[in-house]
């Protein structure tokens, strides 16, 4: 299954529903990752910090990003490719 494929599975579905409620429904960005978090909640959506467990994630595994901030992560590592 490829990535975009993976993203529609209700396996993902859940685990993103999963990381929207611990995060409590607001971006989790934090500048230099200390500074106050962000306090968008419009709009969220969730990023991979790494693809090393794709299909098994923990609330670790995954960031709750605003729109600009998830833009700002996948432009400062654009090792990354989606979401
Ligand atoms: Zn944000
Ligand atoms: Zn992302």
């Amino acid at each position: 299954m490829n990535y975009q494929a993976y993203l529609r599975t209700p396996h993902w579905r859940a685990t993103r529903l999963r990381k929207l409620a611990t995060a409590k429904h607001q971006c989790e960005f934090r500048r230099d990752g200390r500074g106050p978090r962000c306090q968008a909640r419009l709009g969220l959506q969730v990023h991979h910090r790494h693809y090393r467990s794709i299909g098994r994630e923990n609330d670790l595994d995954l960031e709750l990003l605003c729109p600009d901030h998830h833009r700002e992560r996948h432009g400062l590592n654009q090792v990354e490719l989606a979401s």
